[in-house]
Formats: C-alpha cells, structure tokens, sequence
C-alpha cells in the first residue's frame, strides 16, 4: 500500500473512532495547498539539470504549517503528501501551536557538489518564498538535508522578506539554531521508549535494541539509548549493517562511521544482509530510515516484542494487522518521532523571543512534552479501547478537528 492510502486509511480509521462528521472528514484528507516547482541549476560541468520540489500544505487550522525538507531520489508528490498529513497529526499529538506541511526534491544528494547543493535550495527558495513564512508555513531539515541546506534557505528568504530566522528551524546555532535541536529526534525516541518501557515495568536499561538506520535520527537514538544502558545488538544503513549479540560498541561506531560514511566494515560485530536486520532477534525494533519497510513479506518474521517508529510511516497497515495478531507493541511515529518537532517548536519560540535557552531547558521540556504526549495517546487508547497507533491518531484528529470547527468557514 503507498504511503498515502496508508495514512489516508489511518486517519479514516481515527475518524470512524471519533464519529466524526463526514464533510470534515473529506477537509481534513484534502490538502490545503500542493506546490510543485520546476528547479533547474547550472552543474559544476556547466550542463543544466533539472529537478522537481514540492512543498505540500496540509492543515494549518492550529497554526502555521509546519515539517522537514527532504532530498531524496525517492520524492513523489503522493509520498510528500503523506508526510505532510502526518505532520499535521505529529504536531497535534505534541500539542504544538502548529499545522503540518512537507517538502522535498527527487535528487540524490550524494551525487551533488555543495556548491550544486546550494544552487539547488536556493532555486527552491525562489519558488516557493511566497507561500512560507514564520507564520504561514516553517520548513526544517528531514532525510537528506541539514542545518547548512536551513542556512540557505534563510539566507535566500531573507533577501526578499529581510531578516527572518524563526522561518526554518534546524538552523545551524550561529544562525540562530537551538541548542539540543540536532539530538532531539533521537533523544525523543529515548524519551518516548522509556514511556512506553514503563508502562511494562521495564526499563531501557537491559533491553535489546536493533536500529534500522544511522543518520541524524538512528544514530542520536544508539547513542542516548546506549548511554542509559539499552544492548544495542545490531545496526544499519545505506552501506551495510551489523550484528553483535553482545552489544555493539555504540561510541567507537559512531566514530567510525564518521570517518568512514559509513558503518560498513566496523570490525565491532559480524555483518549480515541489511535486508535481514528488521527480522533478528532483540526486544525492541527501532525503525529509523525509510517508510514502508515493515510489510506483509516481513511482518510475521519479526522477533521484536516492541516497535519504536523512530521513521515516517515504517509499518504499512498490512503489516499492523499482523504485528497486532502477534502481539507486538508498536509505538507510532506520529508520537515516537515527534521529539524533532517538538524542539523546532521551541527553536522558533527562541527566534520570535529573541531569547537563547541553555540546552538543559530545551532537554527538559522535551523530555515534558514526550512524557505528556504518552500520556494523552494512553487516555485515547482508554476512551477508545484501541492500539497506540490509533490512540495517536484520535489524539491528534480529535484536536485538529475542534480547530476546523471553531474557526467555522464562512467565505
Ligand atoms: N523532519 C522532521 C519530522 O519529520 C522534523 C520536522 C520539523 O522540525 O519541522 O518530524
């Protein structure tokens, strides 16, 4: 199933939950704006390229719009469409003061110079600089993209709107960018795992983990569960992956990974076929990288008795079903990776304060909101005697549609 009749079919499973009224059911699905922008740059060889970006507006009834830009030769209208509706859904479970948007561009950043990397976001900026802004619509880094691509954009903002840095968070700190903001993904999925743990009577500490990517999210992720004494037992990414049973030496691969862009050839642990790491054995599945990995074809061969989604859709509905008849415990990705959102969120409260926090605070309110977050979708799960997924999703759909409705729509 693609990603958008995946979340499409979440949100009218929550909104059955809800009894919600069909005509805002069909609001709600339908996207408030879709931009589609032709990119075209010179190449350092002097060629032309040219590539497509998107930047799709979900909801903006709770507030500005807000979700990551991402580079990725995979980018497709309905994808980024799917996103930018989580996003509306993540934003509401954290209870930000925010809607939900995505961007992105079909390229393969890997194969561009930074100086093309640059030609390109700027382009994209031109396109779309109208239609963002620090209270219409807030992009941020997701797959591909980092503080130097929010720099850019900041930069190219700024030259027709003047000095703007609360329009993109994920900013570099000497831009403005907050403390914390580069972890908070992953100490996010700590925070949210620990929740859920709890609730078990168990704690990070002990448990076996596998992470299923290595960027930015998977590899803040191994660090801070490492740290608070969870075995992570194997590792991928996009050169390879990585088993030790005993548990993997999270410091010296990080390291390693920095050196080397990558974790392949770690000497740490034994390598297996990438493809097999979501069905090994471990506790707790952590999927962090592409969405729809755990499918029909896998789903029944998945050891894990818990799943945190620290990625974009990772479980395609097929495969929750199966998961839920196995009895493992998914925890969603509207809630597990909210914690990146979340100190955007507090990133542009510092930029329109114009007040910088110690990364203690940011850390803190973090860990608040995640802890509170479990909370609520809990509530839900009560009220509505369903999984967490669904729990998450009536949270959210519940909240963005008192929003619709209080605001009426009289033209
Ligand atoms: N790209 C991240 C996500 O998918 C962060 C979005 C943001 O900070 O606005 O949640």
């Amino acid at each position: 199933m693609n990603a958008l009749a995946a979340t499409n079919r979440n949100f009218r499973l929550a909104s059955r939950l809800l009894g919600l009224d069909s005509k805002i059911e069909k609001s709600l699905l339908i996207p408030f704006r879709e931009i589609k922008v032709e990119c075209s740059i010179p190449k350092d060889d002097g060629t032309l390229a040219t590539f497509v970006g998107f930047r799709i507006q979900h909801d903006n009834s709770r507030g500005p719009m807000k979700g990551g830009i991402r580079y990725h030769p995979e980018v497709e209208q309905d994808e980024v469409n799917a996103l930018a509706q989580l996003m509306t859904w993540k934003t509401s479970v954290a209870n930000l003061p925010y809607g939900g948007a995505k961007g992105g561009i079909g390229c393969d950043p890997s194969q561009l110079s930074v100086s093309e990397l640059e030609r390109l976001t700027r382009v994209f900026t031109q396109k779309i600089h109208d239609l963002i802004g620090v209270h219409i619509d807030v992009p941020a880094p997701d797959m591909g993209t980092g503080p130097q691509t929010m720099a850019w954009i900041l930069d190219e903002y700024s030259k027709f709107h003047g000095h703007s840095p609360a329009v993109v968070t994920g900013k570099p700190i000497d831009l403005g960018g907050s403390l914390g903001r580069d972890a908070a993904t992953g100490r996010g999925v700590l925070f949210a795992t620990e929740a859920l743990l709890n609730e078990y009577g168990m704690n990070v500490s002990g448990q076996r983990f596998i992470i299923q990517g290595f960027g930015n999210v998977g590899s803040w992720a191994a660090q801070l569960i490492n740290e608070k004494g969870g075995k992570i037992v194997a590792v991928s990414d996009i050169t390879g992956a990585i088993k030790n049973s005993n548990g993997l030496d999270i410091p010296s691969l990080l390291k390693y990974s920095k050196e080397n862009k990558g974790i392949k050839g770690f000497h740490g642990g034994d390598s297996i076929d990438p493809k097999s790491i979501l069905v090994q054995d471990c506790d707790v599945l952590v999927p962090a990288a592409l969405g729809g990995v755990i499918n029909k074809e896998n789903a029944n061969e998945i050891k894990a008795k818990f799943i945190v989604e620290a990625a974009n859709h990772p479980t395609d509905p097929e495969a929750d079903e199966i998961l839920k008849k196995k009895g493992v415990v998914i925890l969603p990705d509207i809630f597990a990776n909210s914690g990146g959102v979340t100190a955007s969120y507090f990133e542009w409260v510092q930029n329109i304060q114009g007040f910088m926090w110690e990364e203690e605070k940011v850390n803190n309110e973090l860990k608040r909101y995640m802890t509170k977050g479990f909370k609520d979708v809990k509530e839900m799960c009560k009220t509505h005697n369903c999984d967490l997924r669904m729990g998450a999703f009536t949270l959210a759909v519940n909240r963005v549609a008192r929003a619709t409705v209080l605001r009426g729509w009289e033209a």
